[in-house]
């Protein structure tokens, strides 16, 4: 008998696993996930307590409380929401509808680390475009990047890790020229961030074209991360494939009454997030002060591009107390968390800016 083991999927071999971010010890900030800092609210942590009570049983398949509460919320029919564990859930599934075996899947480079993984889980080829001198997609070069095997785009807006935004012209006229039968995502995980009055709200940008489809999460400003829902908003025959690609059962009902409590509780949750908006105001003025140069962000983070030099500073910043996410060689981004961490770390990049 030889002592082969189960044949496995060679497209597997050449796929990273994804990195979380490194856990915080007792005594130190994690500012590496770009979570909300603040812990669940009271009425959301009732919701989510009571469902705990039920779960012997399988969740509402059809997430239909959520789904009709996120349809009112943002003026859309149900049939266009699609449900997920995670956005990452969501985006695993666009793909797996759209993408197979030699087709093509653009995104910016660096953007989120998720988008070449689950591409290549599905067998299609990642097409990553670097982003530009400023940190920003370079939609041009995206436009350019289009092949009779282009499926699926990602626009990562703003993206992460950079913090960098897309303004509405900028995205009307590249959704305009994307050909009407390759799939447009808009992932707006850092949506409820965005201060920049010019940055288009994607939900505004899908009514009329049937190729783009929204991505939100509940992770982020909602602060679920824990929780694992998403959804897109998107036209029919991309939601109903959706629906079908998705894990069966994969959103809790804890998920699901945690997340409609949330959009319950929105006016609660937006005024933490604002106050998360004006730390990251806070933090980008001092490292400006400090002498970086600073991406204008509009998410929960901020980005430091130290090149050769980001391992040592993300090891200085460990050492004083708070875990950042470096990627090696290129930089790395700091989530805007409690005050106090966010202090430590400016009081860390002030220090090595000064030996820089
Ligand atoms: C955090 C993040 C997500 C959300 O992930 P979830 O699976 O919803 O937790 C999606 N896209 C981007 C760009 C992100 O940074």
């Amino acid at each position: 008998m030889s002592e082969l083991g189960p044949r496995l999927r060679p497209t597997l071999d050449g796929i990273p696993t994804y990195k979380p971010g490194k856990p915080a010890s007792a005594d130190s900030f994690k500012l590496s996930s770009n979570e909300n800092p603040y812990p669940p609210l009271p009425g959301v942590l009732e919701a989510a307590v009571a469902a705990a009570g039920t779960f012997n049983r399988y969740p509402d398949m059809a997430v239909s409380g959520l789904t009709a509460e996120l349809a009112q919320r943002f003026g859309v029919p149900a049939e266009h929401i699609a449900t997920g564990t995670g956005s990452v859930g969501v985006a695993q599934s666009l793909i797996l509808s759209a993408a197979g075996e030699g087709d093509e899947v653009i995104f910016a480079w660096r953007s989120f680390e998720a988008y070449p993984i689950i591409t290549q889980v599905a067998g299609a080829t990642p097409v990553p475009v670097p982003l530009t001198a400023d940190e920003a997609h370079d939609l041009d070069a995206m436009l350019a990047a289009i092949t009779d095997r282009t499926r699926l785009i990602f626009v990562c807006n703003p993206n992460n890790p950079t913090g960098a935004a897309i303004h509405r012209e900028e995205l009307v006229r590249f959704l305009d020229a994307v050909p009407s039968d390759v799939l447009v995502v808009l992932d707006e995980a850092y949506r409820e961030f965005i201060r920049d009055e010019q940055v288009p709200d994607g939900i505004e940008l899908y009514r009329d074209r049937p190729n783009v489809c929204v991505l939100r999460t509940f992770s982020k400003a909602y602060g679920l991360a824990g929780l694992r829902v998403g959804f897109a908003v998107a036209h029919e025959p991309v939601a109903t494939a959706l629906r079908k690609t998705a894990v069966p059962f994969g959103v809790s009902q804890l998920a699901q009454d945690a997340a409609v409590a949330s959009l319950r509780a929105e006016d609660a949750l937006l005024e933490r997030v604002e106050a998360l908006v004006q730390e990251r105001e806070r933090v980008s003025a001092g490292l400006t002060a400090q002498g970086w140069t600073v991406v204008d962000s509009q998410a929960n983070f901020v980005w430091l591009r130290l090149g050769e030099r980001t391992m040592e500073f993300a090891e200085a910043c460990g050492r004083a107390g708070v875990v950042v996410r470096p990627f090696p060689g290129e930089g790395v981004r700091v989530s805007i968390g409690e005050v106090a961490g966010n202090d430590i770390f400016l009081a860390t990049a002030e220090t090595f800016r000064k030996e820089f």
